[in-house]
């Protein structure tokens, strides 16, 4: 495979200039291509017309300094290894650049420059020939030579652990190799510098390599010698510390009797004691302590209260009464960190940058508290920890989304068994300072039971007046909150208690479109993801078409959490792989390069493996990245859970598509509508509020009205639709409660397309509200709704004119995407719902069709 004996190269090879390492035959390198000059090369020769492989390109080492990057083309290394570019991928980020693969086939030397730009092609010949070998004349001597670096290579591969599969692999391709390809992979394989592999690749003379490449082994088998001797002793050292431990465990526990294990504990309390005196704790708290410790005293140990009593003094010690860390903020390093933080979002770094401002100016935590309002996955919590950063504050999360019970937020009196200190206390003591940043999650969530309002108890929490003497129940000692920093986010401000709201400044985040999610994608989630499931950008590679197939077909929400936890299960599936060492391609026509690949596995392999990869670091050839098509894609999220439904689902008349804003962003939404024989009845479901069968009643009423001028009739014919007949409307996804009145448009189209037998078009989706007249009212929640029909597809929308001022907060590229339709009575809606319009045919063309 290596020696490039069954290969024929063209005469003439386009030239890639690689800083980065010396590619040899029958060895796969990868290497980061950002030069115009070689960017101009992939994209001209590998990346236009058809396979890759048809390309072979001549890799040649640039010696001169990587630094200068000038235009003129650097003096050429005469000596170079025709390769073949396996794979190709490009990336923007951190800027742009292409990653190659390339597999070495044989060496080549330049007889002579054909041109240099754009990029350099040389006349090359051809060298690495079989005959070379066969018409050697000392035959013997390089037999002899190769017989004595086989046996050096088969010595430091035995030197490996052969349980590892990659090292028995590389024993067994040592015999099936021929013998004049061993020096070049093995050099690629062990230790050497670039140097060192330079002078391989300029031996062009096989016996000449065989001769040059048995000192580098040897030296490879020597380093590994002294690893393994010093290796061993500290083994042994681990080994003695293991076994120790268990030792001093058991020396002690039978060693304590009962009458030590209590004095044991009286000396615990004394030091209880002490620390209680020597705390910063209030003078308040300090008196209540310094009385339950003399009660702890005179206490027996076997008493329940005991232990209790013992918790709470523990913890009063534990609490920072006095202890904060300081407060740095400096507004550009905070709109730095933001932005590297969150991509997007503008108008909510802003004003978070106004609120910080503002506090600092002002130096107190006063005001207002900010709530972030959006639906799931947009950011908010992300917001709330960079603000803890940029200010150098402890940041904790308390969820309030359950919480029922006051004494979640207030603690439970110290008389209950099992009692314990409230939501707060308790996060004050797990970062142990007294001014974290305090993340009240899902405000909007807080229930309401029998063990009183929690609501009222967090009012209290976050009342500049009352909360610098909270007062848990468990401590029943007051504790001053005023220092900590609340900040609150919820999914919507209309399940959040008025009070609570009032004390608020709501800032809206929204959901992202397409575009931003992609960028999110790769500048955040994927970088973040790829670090924490310990992988590379060199294992694996997620283009941004994947990127965009994973939004469009396997997520449909504002933010962008479920992106997150699929790129999480790409990775986790990736990094099983990785750690297999068995990655299979993800490419189909990469089956011919399959020897090449035996060659690399093994060599991923090594580098898993600590016994070697710490021996010697050897100069391992990288692996090949697994590139996350679509297929790659399937195979691992499985078939893609949102495709087509849109179109299938509109094959009928009766079926429109609304716009449905709820806590979780936008929504498309599907309105069916039925109708059979009986007696004028309207059937209602998909879990409706009252308001939204409100607004099926009004959208019946006007077309009954209406039915004459639109030619509207019933299955008997009669344009009285509801006679003798029975009306069903659906809203499928019935297990979300559905209310508002925004749905009026769609159940009229809805209903107009079940009357007159023509569907609806396929494309459209739209919101409005309706009064009994047919005129459309604005409705809220369009910014939401417009990116939910982008998301999935549609091309129209159909808005009340009244809203068309709130288009403007939608992103260019999104508005491009789109064709609004402003209606500000329900003809212009209808008009534009059906191919060819709704209208209402003049009567005499009606009389004529009848005639
Ligand atoms: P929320 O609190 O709104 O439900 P999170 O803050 O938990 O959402 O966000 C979910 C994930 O998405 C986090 O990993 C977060 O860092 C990431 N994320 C959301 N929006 C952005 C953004 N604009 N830029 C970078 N990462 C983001």
């Amino acid at each position: 495979m290596a020696s490039g004996s069954a290969i024929q190269i063209p005469s003439r090879l386009p030239l890639l200039l690689t800083h980065e390492g010396v590619l040899l035959p029958g060895s796969t390198m990868r290497t980061s291509v950002d030069s115009p000059r070689n960017m101009q090369l992939v994209r001209s020769r590998l990346l236009k017309g058809t396979s890759l492989r048809s390309t072979i390109i001549g890799v040649i080492p640039n010696t001169s300094d990587p630094t200068s990057d000038s235009e003129e083309l650097p003096s050429l290394h005469r000596i170079g290894t025709a390769a073949l570019a396996v794979q190709v991928v490009g990336s923007n980020w951190p800027k742009p650049h292409y990653t190659l693969l390339v597999t070495g086939l044989c060496r080549f030397q330049i007889l002579q420059l054909l041109k240099e730009k754009p990029y350099p092609v040389a006349e090359v010949e051809q060298l690495d020939r079989l005959e070379q070998f066969t018409n050697n004349k000392s035959e013997e001597e390089l037999g002899e030579l190769s017989e004595q670096f086989y046996k050096y290579a088969v010595q430091l591969v035995e030197m490996l652990d052969m349980s590892v599969p990659a090292v028995a692999k590389l024993r067994r391709l040592l015999d099936n190799l021929p013998r004049e390809a061993l020096p070049d992979i093995l050099t690629s394989i062990i230790r050497t510098s670039n140097q060192e592999k330079l002078q391989i690749l300029d031996a062009v003379r096989l016996e000449e390599r065989f001769k040059m490449t048995i000192p580098l082994l040897v030296r490879q088998i020597e380093g590994l010698k002294l690893l393994q001797k010093t290796r061993k002793p500290k083994q042994d050292d681990d080994k003695r510390v293991v076994a120790i431990r268990p030792i001093r465990r058991i020396n002690h526990i039978p060693s304590a009797t009962e009458d030590e294990d209590e004095e044991g504990d009286n000396d615990d309390v004394v030091m209880l004691e002490k620390k209680i005196r020597t705390s910063s704790m209030s003078e308040q708290a300090l008196k209540v302590c310094l009385k339950e410790i003399k009660r702890l005293k005179k206490m027996p140990q076997s008493m329940p209260e005991y232990a209790l009593t013992r918790n709470y003094l523990e913890l009063m010690v534990e609490l920072p009464w006095n202890k904060s860390t300081k407060d740095r903020l400096e507004i550009r390093a905070a709109r730095i960190l933001l932005d590297n933080d969150h991509y997007a979002m503008e108008k909510l770094k802003k004003r978070v940058l106004e609120y910080l401002a503002v506090r600092q100016l002002k130096n107190n935590l006063k005001g207002p508290i900010l709530c972030f309002v959006g639906p799931p996955g947009v950011g908010k919590t992300s917001v709330g920890r960079s603000i803890a950063k940029t200010l150098g504050r402890e940041f904790h999360r308390i969820a309030l989304g359950g919480v029922c019970d006051q004494s979640d937020i207030r603690g439970h009196r110290r008389t209950y068994v099992g009692s314990m200190p409230g939501r707060i206390i308790n996060g004050l003591k797990t970062v142990g300072v007294n001014n974290p940043v305090f993340l009240l999650d899902e405000v909007d969530k807080l229930g309401k039971s029998l063990q009183g309002d929690p609501a009222a108890a967090l009012l209290e929490v976050l009342d500049p007046e009352q909360n610098h003497s909270f007062t848990d129940h468990y401590l029943n000692v007051a504790f001053d909150l005023s220092q900590v920093l609340f900040i609150a986010t919820a999914n919507t401000t209309a399940t959040i208690p008025p009070a609570l709201l009032d004390r608020m400044e709501v800032i809206q985040v929204p959901g992202y479109t397409q575009e931003e999610k992609i960028e999110i994608a790769h500048r955040h989630l994927i970088p973040k993801q790829l670090e924490q499931h310990g992988l590379t950008p060199q294992q694996i590679q997620i283009p941004q078409v994947t990127t965009l197939d994973i939004i469009t077909r396997y997520t449909r929400e504002a933010g962008v959490r479920s992106l997150d936890r699929k790129l999480g299960a790409i990775c986790r599936a990736v990094a099983v792989k990785v750690a297999e060492g068995q990655h299979k391609e993800t490419k189909p026509d990469r089956a011919e390069v399959a020897e090449e690949e035996d060659c690399k596995e093994h060599i991923t392999e090594d580098a898993k493996t600590d016994s070697i990869s710490d021996t010697a670091d050897l100069a391992l050839p990288p692996e090949m990245p697994i590139l996350i098509d679509f297929h790659a894609l399937k195979d691992i999220l499985g078939p893609p859970m949102y495709e087509t439904e849109v179109s299938e689902r509109l094959s009928q008349p009766g079926v429109a598509i609304g716009l449905a804003w709820t806590p979780l962003g936008g929504e498309i939404m599907f309105v069916e509508a039925s109708r059979m024989d009986g007696e004028g009845q309207l059937t209602l479901t998909g879990q409706l509020g009252d308001v939204m069968k409100e607004s099926a009643h009004l959208a019946i009423s006007w077309l009954r009205s209406n039915a004459k001028r639109y030619r509207l009739t019933n299955a008997s014919g009669s344009s009285d639709l509801l006679d003798n007949t029975d009306i069903h409307l659906h809203f499928p996804a019935g297990a979300v409660t559905k209310d508002g009145p925004s749905a009026g448009v769609t159940i009229v189209t809805c209903l107009a397309s079940l009357f007159s037998g023509r569907l609806v078009c396929s494309d459209v989706a739209m919101t409005g509200e309706i009064t009994l007249r047919g005129l459309v009212l604005p409705v809220g929640g369009i910014k939401d709704k417009v990116l939910a029909a982008h998301r999935a597809g549609l091309k129209r929308i159909i808005i009340p004119q009244r809203n068309e001022k709130d288009l403007e907060e939608i992103a260019v590229n999104v508005r491009q995407d789109l064709t609004f339709v402003m209606a500000s009575c329900l003809d212009e809606v209808l008009n534009a719902a059906f191919d060819g319009g709704f209208s209402v045919k003049p009567i005499v063309e009606h009389l004529n069709s009848k005639l």
